[in-house]
C-alpha cells in the first residue's frame, strides 16, 4: 500500500506512523527526519533546510519534491510506503501524483486547542515512541527502551505558532484534495490516548483489506 499521512503537527503522526510500520511492516519515509538527519550531518540540504525548519516554514518545493522523487526510486520502496509530512502543499501534491500511485490517505484529525501544549511538553525517543512531559514524572528517559529522551529544536511555543499557521493555510486544503480524489480516511484523536487512534486505523485498513 502506499499510503499519505495527513494532520497537523501534534496530531500523532509519528506515534501513529510507528504502531503502522510495526503491525503492517510498511516502510515509513518522514520528510521531516530526512531532513534532521541532514542538519545532523552537516549537509548542504541540512543546512539549507534548517534556516526554514526554525521559522517554522516549508523547505521550498523542489527541494523536497526531487529527494523524495528519488527516495521513492530506492528497492526498499518499490511494494509500498507511507509518507509522513509529504505533501505538505497543494503543489507537492500534485507533484507527487505525477511520480507516484496512492492509494489513500490518512488524515488524524486533532483538536487546535489541544495541539499547542501537546507540542510543546513534547520528548522524543530514537526508537519512534513520543510521550507527554505530564506521562514521565521527573524522568526523561524512554519507559518503553530505556534511551534518553529528548525535545525537538522546533518544539518551542514560537516555532510551533507558525508551524501551525503553515499547516492551517497550506497542508489543511489536502484533506478536500484527497477527498475529492476518494482517498480519503480520516480518524480523530481527541482526548483518547494513542491506542484509540491506532485502533480507528486498524478498523479503517481492514475495511479496505489493506496489509
Ligand atoms: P515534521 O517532522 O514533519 O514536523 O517536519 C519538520 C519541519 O521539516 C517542517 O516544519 C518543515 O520545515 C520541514 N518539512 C518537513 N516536511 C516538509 C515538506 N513536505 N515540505 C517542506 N518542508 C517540510
Amino acid at each position: 500500500m502506499k499510503i499519505v499521512l495527513l494532520g497537523a503537527p501534534g496530531a500523532g503522526k509519528g506515534t501513529q506512523a510507528s504502531r503502522i510500520t510495526a503491525k503492517y511492516n510498511t516502510l515509513h519515509i518522514s520528510t521531516g527526519d530526512i531532513f534532521r538527519a541532514n542538519i545532523k550531518a552537516g549537509t548542504e540540504i541540512g543546512k539549507l533546510a534548517k534556516s526554514y525548519m526554525d521559522a517554522g516554514k516549508l523547505v521550498p518545493d523542489e527541494v523536497t519534491c526531487e529527494i523524495v522523487k528519488d527516495r521513492l526510486t530506492w528497492e526498499d520502496a518499490r511494494d509500498g510506503y507511507m509518507l509522513d509530512g509529504f505533501p505538505r502543499n497543494l503543489f507537492q501534491a500534485e507533484e507527487l501524483d505525477k511520480f507516484a500511485d496512492i492509494d489513500l490517505c490518512l488524515n488524524i484529525d486533532v483538536d487546535i486547542d489541544l495541539l499547542m501544549d501537546r507540542i510543546c511538553g513534547r520528548w522524543m525517543c530514537t526508537c519512534g515512541e513520543s510521550y507527554h512531559v505530564s506521562m514521565l514524572g521527573d524522568s526523561r528517559v524512554c519507559p518503553k527502551c530505556g534511551k534518553p529522551l529528548y525535545q525537538r529544536a522546533d518544539d518551542n511555543p514560537e516555532t510551533v505558532k507558525a508551524r501551525l499557521d503553515t499547516y492551517f493555510s497550506q497542508t489543511a486544503p489536502l484533506v478536500d484534495y484527497y477527498r475529492e480524489q476518494g482517498k480519503l480516511v480520516s480518524v480523530t484523536s481527541g482526548a483518547g490516548s494513542p491506542d484509540d487512534v491506532f485502533v480507528q486505523i486498524v478498523k479503517e485498513f481492514d475495511k479496505r483489506d489493506l496489509r
